[in-house]
């Protein structure tokens, strides 16, 4: 590897990519995947690549152009991951480096590290001290109803999956019961069910709600109350028996810190870009090890593995795929495992007909 490798430039380009299925929540609906994608280049001839998940289409330029800004700062750079975080994290002090900002640095460090492990001609997961191994998955699903909702479950469990999960919080109780049953009647006893209620419920209709899916065998419930009610999801947390996972909305290291303390969750599920990148995650995860919470990945699952494989406390893989229609594809799920970690850096490959084809 040369000496000292320098960022001479950044390029930023946005996508609006179809979903195979729609991501229907009990809060909203996302129809399709806005992504920024990125490409961080050096003069060792390698490009780090990564993509940010922007939620919703009216959020996908200001993005674009929040990374885009941050060429200024990152350009002439050494490609050293920490110093560059350091740096952008300076930076924000006083904004706050939180939202859109946020997600636009956790852009860079993802690339940033990407095009370290390109540059050592290493997967990720080697560059950061690990090695790849198959990771357990869980697959993702929407709030789907009984009948699609039976019908993904049936095709997860054939493909191998132990693990499905299920997004509820319909109007009523029962109808999330009749979800959760008909997947319970569809996958058998020996498949794992989650449940997620994306902070659809006040806090004592997720105790009402909670104490009654406890009867039917659920493996966690997510979110089940507003994201920063730390205090509420441990009152939540304390009045049943099934476990409570969060950590999707947590934006940085601070925010996870702050809801560990209030001993709101049994597991955690930090977000790869809303926690900070690699350079977050690593820090989220000696967290999660203190504390002793088994860690779970959200969404971006090409990044992801690679991190998932260095945790101490490593649990489960997310199965979403949101960048699929344009990625080569860098991970294989099989037997419910995820297997990944063939090529150098996290894999990510953009097949460029397809950028053309979704760019916005
Ligand atoms: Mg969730």
């Amino acid at each position: 590897m040369k000496n000292e490798i320098k960022i001479t430039s950044l390029r930023a380009r946005s996508v609006n990519v179809p979903l195979e299925y729609p991501v229907k929540t009990a809060v909203g609906t996302v129809a399709t995947s806005p992504l920024v994608l990125i490409d961080l280049l050096t003069d060792a001839g390698v490009t780090g690549r990564a993509y940010v998940f922007t939620y919703t289409p009216l959020a996908l330029k200001p993005v674009q152009r929040m990374v885009e800004e941050l060429g200024t700062v990152v350009v002439g750079m050494p490609l050293a991951p920490y110093a560059i975080d350091q740096a952008l994290q300076s930076r924000f002090r006083l904004i706050g480096n939180t939202g859109l900002v946020r997600m636009a640095t956790a852009g860079i460090d993802m690339a940033a590290w990407d095009a370290l492990a390109r540059a050592c001609d290493l997967p990720l997961v080697e560059l950061l001290g690990g090695k790849a191994r198959p990771l357990r998955a869980y697959d993702s699903h929407s709030m789907d109803g009984v009948a699609l909702g039976r019908e993904r479950a049936k095709a997860a469990a054939e493909q191998g999956f132990t693990a499905i999960k299920t997004k509820i919080g319909y109007p009523t109780l029962e109808e999330d019961i009749a979800v959760v049953r008909a997947i319970r009647a569809a996958v058998g006893s020996d498949v794992q069910i989650l449940v997620d209620y994306n902070q659809g419920l006040t806090v004592p209709e997720a105790i009402r709600r909670g104490r009654a899916l406890e009867q039917e065998g659920i493996a966690w419930i997510e979110e089940p109350t507003l994201q920063h009610d730390y205090q509420g999801h441990a009152a939540v947390r304390a009045a049943m028996n099934v476990p409570v996972q969060m950590g999707e909305n947590w934006f940085g290291p601070e925010d996870m810190g702050k809801a560990l303390a209030a001993q709101a969750s049994d597991l955690c599920m930090p977000d790869l870009m809303k926690i900070g990148g690699v350079s977050g995650w690593l820090r989220a995860s000696a967290l999660a090890e203190q504390a002793a919470l088994p860690m779970s990945s959200h969404i971006f699952q090409e990044f992801s593995a690679h991190l998932l494989a260095v945790t101490p406390t490593c649990h489960w893989l997310e199965r979403m795929d949101l960048a699929g229609p344009v990625l080569e594809p860098p991970i294989e799920f099989k037997d419910g495992m995820a297997h990944f970690g063939q090529s150098a850096g996290a894999g990510i490959v953009w097949r460029e007909d397809q950028v053309d084809r979704f760019a916005v």
